[in-house]
Protein backbone atom coordinates (compact mmCIF):
# COMPACT_ATOMS: atom_id res chain seq x y z
CA UNK A 1 0.00 0.00 0.00
CA UNK A 2 1.66 3.85 -0.67
CA UNK A 3 1.59 5.73 1.86
CA UNK A 4 2.06 9.05 -0.29
CA UNK A 5 0.06 11.30 -2.52
CA UNK A 6 0.74 14.38 -4.72
CA UNK A 7 0.44 17.78 -3.19
CA UNK A 8 -2.62 19.16 -3.80
CA UNK A 9 -1.79 22.46 -4.47
CA UNK A 10 -3.15 23.66 -7.50
CA UNK A 11 0.14 25.10 -8.90
CA UNK A 12 2.77 22.82 -6.90
CA UNK A 13 4.20 21.77 -10.78
CA UNK A 14 4.59 25.57 -11.62
CA UNK A 15 6.96 26.05 -9.06
CA UNK A 16 10.77 26.56 -10.32
CA UNK A 17 12.56 24.50 -7.70
CA UNK A 18 15.26 21.53 -8.83
CA UNK A 19 13.37 18.80 -6.68
CA UNK A 20 10.60 19.17 -9.40
CA UNK A 21 12.47 18.81 -12.42
CA UNK A 22 11.82 15.27 -14.01
CA UNK A 23 11.80 13.73 -17.46
CA UNK A 24 14.86 13.25 -20.19
CA UNK A 25 17.14 16.60 -21.81
CA UNK A 26 14.46 17.76 -24.57
CA UNK A 27 11.31 17.09 -22.82
CA UNK A 28 11.69 18.03 -19.02
CA UNK A 29 8.89 18.63 -16.65
CA UNK A 30 8.12 20.65 -13.54
CA UNK A 31 6.30 17.88 -11.85
CA UNK A 32 3.83 18.67 -9.10
CA UNK A 33 5.79 17.17 -5.09
CA UNK A 34 5.05 13.70 -3.42
CA UNK A 35 4.06 14.01 0.13
CA UNK A 36 4.32 10.96 2.35
CA UNK A 37 1.42 10.61 4.08
CA UNK A 38 2.30 10.06 8.13
CA UNK A 39 0.83 7.30 10.32
CA UNK A 40 -3.34 7.68 10.28
CA UNK A 41 -3.76 9.20 13.65
CA UNK A 42 -1.18 12.12 12.57
CA UNK A 43 -2.80 13.14 9.58
CA UNK A 44 -4.05 16.32 9.28
CA UNK A 45 -5.07 19.09 6.70
CA UNK A 46 -1.37 19.84 5.64
CA UNK A 47 -0.66 16.27 5.19
CA UNK A 48 -1.68 16.55 1.88
CA UNK A 49 0.43 19.76 0.98
CA UNK A 50 4.41 19.78 0.28
CA UNK A 51 4.35 23.27 1.64
CA UNK A 52 2.55 25.89 3.59
CA UNK A 53 1.95 27.49 0.55
CA UNK A 54 0.46 25.02 -1.21
CA UNK A 55 -1.77 24.50 1.44
CA UNK A 56 -2.69 28.43 1.11
CA UNK A 57 -3.10 28.04 -2.69
CA UNK A 58 -5.68 25.47 -2.30
CA UNK A 59 -7.80 26.55 0.09
CA UNK A 60 -7.97 30.12 -1.18
CA UNK A 61 -8.87 28.70 -4.30
CA UNK A 62 -11.74 26.07 -2.70
CA UNK A 63 -12.89 28.35 -0.07
CA UNK A 64 -16.29 28.15 -1.05
CA UNK A 65 -16.54 24.58 -1.38
CA UNK A 66 -14.89 23.86 1.88
CA UNK A 67 -17.60 26.43 3.82
CA UNK A 68 -20.37 24.74 1.78
CA UNK A 69 -19.27 21.31 3.63
CA UNK A 70 -20.15 23.08 7.21
CA UNK A 71 -21.79 26.44 6.53
CA UNK A 72 -22.47 28.52 9.74
CA UNK A 73 -25.47 29.88 9.57
CA UNK A 74 -25.72 31.81 13.05
CA UNK A 75 -23.27 32.24 15.73
CA UNK A 76 -22.94 29.46 18.66
CA UNK A 77 -22.88 30.01 21.76
CA UNK A 78 -20.89 28.73 25.03
CA UNK A 79 -23.02 29.73 28.45
CA UNK A 80 -20.40 30.72 31.45
CA UNK A 81 -20.20 32.13 34.42
CA UNK A 82 -18.83 35.29 34.88
CA UNK A 83 -16.90 36.47 38.71
CA UNK A 84 -14.48 38.70 39.82
CA UNK A 85 -11.98 37.75 41.90
CA UNK A 86 -9.29 39.52 44.09
CA UNK A 87 -6.03 38.40 42.90
CA UNK A 88 -2.14 39.20 44.06
CA UNK A 89 0.12 40.20 41.76
CA UNK A 90 4.08 38.92 41.82
CA UNK A 91 4.96 42.34 43.69
CA UNK A 92 2.42 41.76 46.25
CA UNK A 93 -0.06 44.54 44.51
CA UNK A 94 -3.97 43.60 44.43
CA UNK A 95 -5.88 43.64 41.63
CA UNK A 96 -9.62 42.28 40.66
CA UNK A 97 -9.17 39.50 37.70
CA UNK A 98 -12.30 38.54 35.44
CA UNK A 99 -13.10 34.77 35.82
CA UNK A 100 -15.20 33.35 32.97
CA UNK A 101 -16.02 29.10 33.76
CA UNK A 102 -18.01 27.23 31.37
CA UNK A 103 -21.77 25.96 32.45
CA UNK A 104 -22.30 22.38 32.00
CA UNK A 105 -25.56 21.83 30.59
CA UNK A 106 -25.22 17.91 30.70
CA UNK A 107 -26.99 17.47 33.97
CA UNK A 108 -23.89 18.34 35.50
ZN1 LIG B 1 3.12 21.51 -3.42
Amino acid sequence: MSNFVWCHGPICHKSHTQDRIRGVKGSKVLRTKKVTLPRPEYINMYSYFCSQGCYNDFANKHVREVIAIAPRTEALETPINVTKEQSTGWSGHIYMQTKITTVDNNGG
